[in-house]
């Protein structure tokens, strides 16, 4: 397998560094790429180089940064099949849902290209007779982008898209596990014309590439997305240095689905089953906790595991095929461990909880099986802490009331979502879960583009949310200018 390169300026294969070896999660037999751990002064050059093409990119017109957009979306769905492969190849997901993040990733390129075109300024009517007060965004410098491997493509394109039509420059460091598709991301944009050192792609270490894109005095603004002790740690390493510059920390979630009473159980069960084990339970936005009224316990049980019992587990390549391997060997020592911690808290294992052996298929790859912890109470760590794999947590409450409290009940605040029929229970919880995202009779996975997107509490920091046309605010400094004549 050849040595791949990254993109400093402009596309280089540094030989003098060592090399790492990407393996596919599903079989780990298979060598997909090798890339280089670059070092700290590697990043360093890169976040000059960022800097230099800001001077240029900066003054491009707008329309002009649409076109090389709306050229990289036509590029990318030329490569689709090939791109969605590559991200199942390396991450484990399933190739639909390998497909959906490069869906969005057209989607999100042509949007942001057509709401760049429009303006984002204002005019404010003067006290004053004769003078004009208006207001321009102006893009904030070198933004650094640090990304998680869950969603390799979809998620960095949402924070590298908006930076770059709004023209900032980019440094992106793309977690170690998921270069590949990171760099298939950066060719297409080269591959449509956008001048050298605008984006910026640095594979290495957190301790080292991370790091520096984080203290670096050149960079304007930081957006990360990963785990709560992660974004603590950037947050206080900002602190330190004393900059007042944007750090926007997109964190973790331990989502609720709540069916209330007055809900249809077999939609809530479907939602839950998808939310919960799709995406191998990997999803900031997945359903960790499912929450039932106490009296239909019996009811709800029964078909959860009925319906768990249908999901497929297996190489996300192969046709069919539900649920993928978990990411890596961290990812899933992490998983069994959780599960060794519900079964020691006294919750009830009533299905899956074992890794997957026993055939050519699992031998060599990261399977677990879909697992369900009933009689689940909030004190308990499942209930309580991001696991980031296929294991659901089923609670039961008695009114409402209590079902919201719960929701609330921990550290992060991202999404929750209600099955209910009755329009002012939805609007009770629409009004009182501490979160950025409701859905109501929806999964809590699935975002839309357009559609703005952060948390609250230990999910983010809540510095303008992502995605949407607020995603604009996040990349653009507002200037006020009075004009008299
Ligand atoms: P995950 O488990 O999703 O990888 P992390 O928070 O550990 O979550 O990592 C998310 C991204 O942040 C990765 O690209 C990782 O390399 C990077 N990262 C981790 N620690 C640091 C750090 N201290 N400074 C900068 N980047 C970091």
């Amino acid at each position: 397998m050849s040595e791949r390169g990254v993109f400093i300026g402009r596309h280089v294969v540094p030989r003098d560094r060592e090399f790492y070896e990407i393996r596919n999660p599903a079989d780990t037999r298979q060598v997909i790429a090798k890339f280089p751990r670059l070092r700290r002064d590697d990043a360093r050059e890169a976040i000059n180089i960022a800097k230099d093409s800001f001077i240029k990119w900066s003054k491009t017109l707008p329309v002009e940064r649409a076109r090389i957009l709306y050229k990289v979306a036509d590029i990318i769905e030329s490569r689709a099949d090939e791109m969605a492969k590559t991200l199942t190849l390396e991450e484990g997901k399933t190739v639909p849902d390998s497909m959906f993040e490069v869906v969005r990733t057209i989607n999100l390129l042509r949007f942001y290209a057509g709401l760049i075109t429009r303006g984002q300024g204002k005019v404010i009517q003067s006290q004053d007779k004769n003078t004009i007060i208006m207001t321009t965004r102006e893009p904030l410098g070198v933004i650094s982008v640090i990304t998680p491997w869950n969603f390799p493509l979809s998620l960095p394109a949402w924070k590298i898209i908006p930076a770059i039509a709004t023209g900032n420059t980019v440094v992106w460091k793309p977690a170690s596990i998921t270069p590949t598709i990171a760099y298939e991301l950066v060719k297409a944009f080269y591959d449509a014309g956008l001048p050298e050192g605008v984006l910026n792609l640095v594979t290495g270490s957190a301790s080292e590439v991370g790091d520096e894109l984080v203290t670096n005095k050149d960079i304007d603004a930081i957006t990360f997305t990963g785990s709560l002790q992660t974004g603590k740690e950037i947050n206080e390493k900002v602190g330190r240095l004393n900059r007042f510059i944007r750090v926007q920390l997109e964190l973790g979630g331990k989502n609720a689905m709540v069916l209330s009473r007055n809900g249809d159980v077999n939609l809530a069960v479907e939602l839950t089953v998808r939310s919960a084990f799709g995406l191998t339970g990997q999803a900031c936005t997945a359903t960790s906790r499912f929450l039932i009224p106490e009296d239909m316990h019996d009811e709800v049980l029964g078909k959860l595991v009925e319906r768990t019992k249908k999901i497929v587990v297996g190489n996300g390549l192969r046709n069919g095929v539900d649920m993928g391997p978990l990411a890596s060997k961290e990812q899933y020592d992490k998983i069994l461990s959780y599960i060794e911690i519900g079964k020691s808290e006294g919750a009830k294992l009533i299905y899956g909880g074992q890794p997957i052996r026993g055939s050519e298929e699992f031998d060599h790859g990261y399977f677990v099986t879909p697992t369900i912890f009933d009689g689940v109470t909030p004190d308990m760590r499942i209930a309580k802490e991001e696991i980031f794999g296929p294991v659901l947590a089923v609670m039961t409450y008695r009114t409402l009331d209590e079902a919201i409290d719960i929701v609330n009940s921990t550290e992060y605040g991202l999404i929750a979502g209600i099955v209910t029929r009755d329009i002012s229970e939805a609007a009770k919880f629409i009004e009182d879960a501490k979160v950025g995202v409701v859905k109501v009779n929806k999964p809590t996975i699935g975002l839309e583009p357009w559609v703005p997107y952060g948390g609250v509490k230990g999910s983010g920091n809540d510095m303008y949310k992502e995605m949407g046309e607020e995603a604009i605010e996040f990349f653009t400094r507002i200037k006020a200018t009075y004009i008299g004549y």
